[in-house]
Formats: C-alpha cells, sequence, structure tokens
C-alpha cells in the first residue's frame, strides 16, 4: 500500500509569530507515523521552522530550474537542500498564472529538484472554464506529459491534483469525479514511469478541511491532500492529519 502524504501550502502567508503552530501539528505527526506529514512555509520560515520543529518536515513553495547563476530574486535547489527543505512544491496554479510558468520550466524544475535530493511535488490543475467545457481529462494529460521528468520515481515524486475552481472556493468536486481524475492520472503516470508509476503518490488539493479529509483521502488513488489555508493552524489542521491516519 502507499504511504499517506498529507502537506499543507502556506503561500504567502506566515510569520516568526505563528510558528508555534508547529507544535501541535508536529504533536499529531509524531502520532502518526504511518503518514507523511510536510510544511511548506515561505522561503524566509523555512529556517525558523526547522529550529522551532527540528524532527519535522519541511519543502518550499518553488526553487529555480538552475542550481545556481544570474537570477536576481530566486531560491535554487541546492539552497533549499542546504537549508534543510525535504520537498519542493513545483507548478502551483498560482505560480503558472501569476508567473506564467509553463509545463517546460516546471518539468526543468522538477528536474533539478529532484537531482538535488528534494522530493517534488508537481501541482496540476484545470481552470474552471476547462473544466466546464468539458476538456479536464485532456488538459490534465497534457499537464503530466509535458511536467513530468521520465526518470522520476515514486521516491523522488508527488502529484498533487488541484482543480483551480475548488482551490480557495470551499467547493470540492464530487468523490466521483475525483476518483475519474486520479485513475486517469495513474493511468497516464503508468505510461510515462512504467511500473514506478503505480506508486507515485497522487495528492487532491483544493478546499480540503477537516470535514472532507476523510471523505476524499477514502477516494481510491487519492493518496493523500495538499492543504492551503486549513494548513495553517494546528487547530484546523490536526483534524486533517487525524483523517489520514
Ligand atoms: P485551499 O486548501 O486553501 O483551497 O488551497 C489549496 C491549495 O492551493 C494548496 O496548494
Amino acid at each position: 500500500t502507499i504511504r499517506k502524504l498529507i502537506a499543507g501550502n502556506w503561500k504567502m502567508n506566515g510569520s516568526l509569530g505563528m510558528l508555534h503552530e508547529l507544535d501541535g501539528i508536529a504533536k499529531a505527526t509524531f502520532n502518526h507515523p504511518e503518514l507523511d506529514v510536510v510544511i511548506c512555509p515561505s522561503f524566509t520560515l523555512i529556517a525558523p521552522a526547522i529550529v522551532r520543529q527540528p524532527d519535522m518536515t519541511f519543502g518550499a513553495q518553488d526553487c529555480h530550474y538552475d542550481e545556481s547563476g544570474s537570477h536576481t530574486g530566486c531560491v535554487s535547489a541546492p539552497m533549499l537542500r542546504e537549508v534543510g527543505a525535504s520537498y519542493v512544491i513545483v507548478g502551483h496554479s498560482e505560480r503558472r498564472i501569476e508567473q506564467n510558468e509553463t509545463n517546460e520550466e516546471i518539468r526543468a524544475k522538477t528536474t533539478t529538484a529532484i537531482a538535488n535530493g528534494l522530493v517534488t511535488i508537481v501541482c496540476i490543475g484545470e481552470s474552471r472554464a476547462a473544466h466546464a467545457s468539458g476538456q479536464a481529462l485532456p488538459i490534465i494529460g497534457a499537464q503530466l506529459d509535458g511536467c513530468i521528468p521520465p526518470d522520476a520515481t515514486s521516491d523522488n515524486l508527488v502529484v498533487a491534483y488541484e482543480p483551480i475552481w475548488a482551490i480557495g472556493t470551499g467547493n470540492t468536486p464530487p468523490p466521483e469525479s475525483i476518483a475519474e481524475m486520479h485513475a486517469s492520472i495513474r493511468d497516464r503516470l503508468c505510461l510515462l514511469l512504467g511500473s514506478e508509476g503505480k506508486k507515485v503518490r497522487i495528492l487532491y488539493g483544493g478546499s480540503v478541511t477537516g470535514k472532507n479529509a476523510e471523505e476524499l483521502m477514502a477516494i481510491p488513488d487519492v493518496n493523500g491532500t495538499l492543504v492551503g489555508g486549513a494548513s495553517l493552524t494546528a487547530e484546523q489542521f490536526v483534524p486533517i492529519i487525524e483523517a489520514g491516519g
């Protein structure tokens, strides 16, 4: 069976004064050794978060596709490893939209992140318009084809399916459509990666809460969740960890 992963994406939220939230999250994490739990705060909070909870796992929300060089304002995969990050999220829809990230760049970032020992969470997801016009499946297929490096494995790659219209809206797709999408992602991963594709964790993200997490994680091929808003406090995130256990 596939080990579940519960990942928190703090986005551009959080502060030093909020890091006490990690204490309760850490306690729940250590109570569930059968799960992987990772928090991805802003770059500036990774080091202080590790100081606060050295035994927890942390990740970043982006990295550059080059390992170093003239890229003002960017952060590299080796820098993330050096400071103690174990994971990195790439290709989040907010970056695809606000920073115009392409599938090609996301694949290059994934390759570099993996080469530097980071477990890479590649985000895919269709827009509201694509969903409404019945184009979700082909768009997701094209995102996977474009973003997944051929030598990725289940140890270094995670895929997060986040329908854009479900992010921060309180709306989640019906369980049947999540099941259909995750099954199609699984098929595609097997085509791209062979037998490794069977073991890659596929997370669902978009309006995950303590109330819906258990139902979402019971859906076939949902191997965990990528949580935005509800990962910011122990009060909201701990019930999601409990639901995964
Ligand atoms: P919400 O959980 O706030 O809907 O955000 C989901 C998300 O974008 C996680 O990466």
